[in-house]
Formats: C-alpha cells, structure tokens, sequence
C-alpha cells in the first residue's frame, strides 16, 4: 500500500470509512495511538461490517468513547433491493444529501462482480448512455465508494463478491483521489482483501489521470473505446476531442507497461452499434491502433433505453467483428447482457440526481471541455 494519507481535517466529524490504511494510521498517530489501531478499525469495519465503535472491543475504553464523539462511520443507505431474473441485484443508496446511486451485483458461475458508482450523475455526456441524459451532480467521497461494497458485503454470502469495476454511474478518473482511497481498501488484506486484477477502473479516457493513475494506484485498467477514428469517437465519447485517440493510446501504452503493471493487460471496452461503429473495416483499424499494448477486448451489445438514438448490432455483426479480433491474437469477449430486466445493464444506471447541472447539448462538433 503505497497511497498517502488523505487529509481527515476538513471535514468534522470525520467518516472513518473513507480512510485507507496510512490515512488511517495518520488520524490514530494524531489522536497519540499506535498504528496497529488502524488495522484493528479496518478489521471492524469493513472486514466484520461493524460500524458500532462501543462493540469494538479491543479499542478500549477510553478510545471508543472518543471516537463515538468525534468520527462517525456512515455508509449510504440501502434504499431499494431487486433482482433480476437472471440473478444480478441492483440496489439503489442514499447519501446524506439525499442523492441517490446504483450498485449492482452480477453473479456469474466462477466469480460476483461488483459494479460500482463514483459520481452521483456523469458529466461526460456519451451520446449512447443513459447515465449522461440526467446531468451531473457531484462526485461521491471516498467513504460513499467503498460504502458500497460495505453494503453489498453485508447483503450477499460471504466470499461472494470477486471482482469489482468501477463501471457505475460517473467517470471514476474525475474523481481521482476518492477512487485511488477507495480502491486501495478493496485491495487491502484487512479490509476486502480482492486481487489487484480483480479491482478495475474504468474511464472514458482522461489522459493526464491515466498517467497519473500507475504511480500511485495498483489498480487494473479499463478503457472505454467505441471507436476507432478520432471523428466518430469525437461524437460517441466528446472527451476525446480533448485527449484524442494517438494520445490516448500512447498514455495507455506507457500505463500498462508501468512496473506496477507487469505482466497484465488493459480491458478495451468497446459498445456495439448497428451500422456505427461494427464494420470489419472497424475491426481491422482496432487490431492496428491495439498492436503495441496488451491488450484484452470486451465487446458489449448496445443496452437501449427510452429515446437513445442507436441499435444494438446484431449478433451475427458482433461475431464477425469479435473474429476479426481473435484471428489477430486478441482474447475477445462479448459482455453478456444481464439484469436489463431491472434496468441494472451497462448504461442504463440512472440513480437519482439533486442540484444537476444539465447535459451540454450533442452537437457534433462541438469543443469538449
Ligand atoms: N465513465 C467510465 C465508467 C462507466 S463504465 C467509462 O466510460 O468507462 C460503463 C461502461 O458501459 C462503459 O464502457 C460505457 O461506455 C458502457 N455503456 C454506456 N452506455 C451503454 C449502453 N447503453 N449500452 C452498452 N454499454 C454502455
């Protein structure tokens, strides 16, 4: 664990739930207690889902008194509960400013993977996403990620959360530091202890956040790609009209060669359109912008919602592109949908969003950001 600590001082009282392990020992070395504390709280908290300090017995006394008077422990409230046909769970949480969030749970034969929410809303405005349609409100802190997963802990058996990807509601790279805090509990022995490969953030392709990303996270990469020419992803993903596609990549390759990273690969994320962007031609410009980064590619069916101005490509389009991949060495998959039933796939994550500011309206060629 090589992340600093956050500073607790801002806020009071301060939410020991967002606060890794050097955060952690920071705030028990300002209260005059040893570091081994900090791994007592993680074990608490996260690892035995105890948010009550007076049932943490081995704090003393003294301790529990004074953190019941100046920390609090609060993950977002489980507001709502269902599950889809095919198994995945989608809840809905309330923060304490009454902004909502999703969190869903896909179970799977091998493994559970947990998607989770950075931001409440998105303000990056993809033109095939559901979550950019309600506008942006702000991004969670530290302790309403990780709450999450403290929730979805405590809501299913244990041992069966396995993965978890930071592929909700926001863009998680906007929200650095709280995700960087957040994802360093998930990976911690004490806390959630999941494999680094199995902790994933996904972004839409923030350059500088990426190169800032393999000095101090452990994390593994997701990328969301859609497109292969700067004109077409300029319209699906504006952000890129800021951080184009040579860019982009070139900051992907020095990413995933970083020593951090050896020996894994980066997840492309690529949506499936009808006539959009599933061409074989596509394909091919796909191999050659991937050739020099190891990479694995995840071909995702478009997911439909009210008034989306796409179709998904038909399963025939998708396994000749998905081909076309695999001839040239790529492990290519094809997400499969789950939970659409309740509205729980890849872009359909809506929450509820106070204080919003409005999407920006999609013109074409329009300058980002
Ligand atoms: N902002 C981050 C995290 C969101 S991840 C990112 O862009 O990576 C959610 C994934 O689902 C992204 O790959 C996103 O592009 C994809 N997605 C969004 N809307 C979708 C839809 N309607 N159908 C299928 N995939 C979608």
């Amino acid at each position: 664990m090589k992340s600093s600590p956050v500073s607790a001082e801002t806020r009071s009282p301060v939410d020991l739930l967002g606060l890794n392990r050097p955060a952690l020992e920071a705030y028990f070395a300002r209260l005059g207690e040893k570091p081994f504390r900090a791994r007592q709280l993680l074990k608490w908290v996260h690892g035995r889902g105890v948010l009550d300090f007076q049932s943490m017995t081995d704090l003393g006394k003294s301790l529990r008194a004074r953190l019941e008077r100046e920390a609090v422990l609060a993950p977002p409230r489980l507001v709502r509960a269902q599950e889809s046909r095919d198994g995945t769970r989608k809840w809905l949480m309330e923060l304490a400013d009454g902004n909502r969030i999703e969190t869903v749970f896909i179970p799977e034969e091998r493994r559970g993977t947990l998607c989770v929410s950075s931001q409440v809303g998105c303000a990056l405005n993809c033109a095939f996403c559901a979550t950019a349609r309600q506008g942006f409100s702000r991004s969670l802190s530290a302790a309403e990620i990780v709450g999450q997963v403290w929730q979805a802990h405590r809501l299913l058996p244990e041992g069966k959360i396995t993965n978890v990807v930071l592929m909700g509601m926001g863009e998680p790279l906007l929200n650095f530091d709280a995700v960087v805090v957040a994802t360093d509990l998930m990976m911690d022995d004490l806390a959630y202890g999941l494999a680094r490969r199995r902790v994933t953030v996904s972004t839409a392709g923030l350059v500088p956040a990426i190169e800032k990303l393999a000095q101090v996270s452990d994390v593994s990469l997701a990328v969301s790609l859609h497109a292969t020419t700067d004109r077409l992803r300029d319209e699906l993903v504006p952000i890129n009209r800021k951080y184009p596609l040579a860019q982009l990549l070139e900051a992907c390759r020095r990413f995933i060669h970083s020593p951090r990273q050896q020996g894994r690969k980066i997840t492309w994320e690529y949506v499936m359109l009808d006539g959009v962007n599933d061409s074989i031609a596509d394909a091919r410009r796909l191999v050659k912008l991937l050739s020099r980064i190891p990479s694995k590619i995840n071909l995702i069916p478009f997911n439909p919602f009210p008034g989306a101005p796409y179709r998904r490509s038909d399963a025939a389009a998708i396994a000749r592109f998905q081909r076309v991949l695999q001839d040239a060495g790529y492990l290519t998959t094809v997400r499969r949908t789950r939970g659409d039933d309740i509205d729980a796939a890849c872009g359909q994550l809506v929450g509820r969003v106070r204080a919003r500011s409005r999407p920006r309206p999609r013109v074409p060629m329009e300058a980002a950001g």
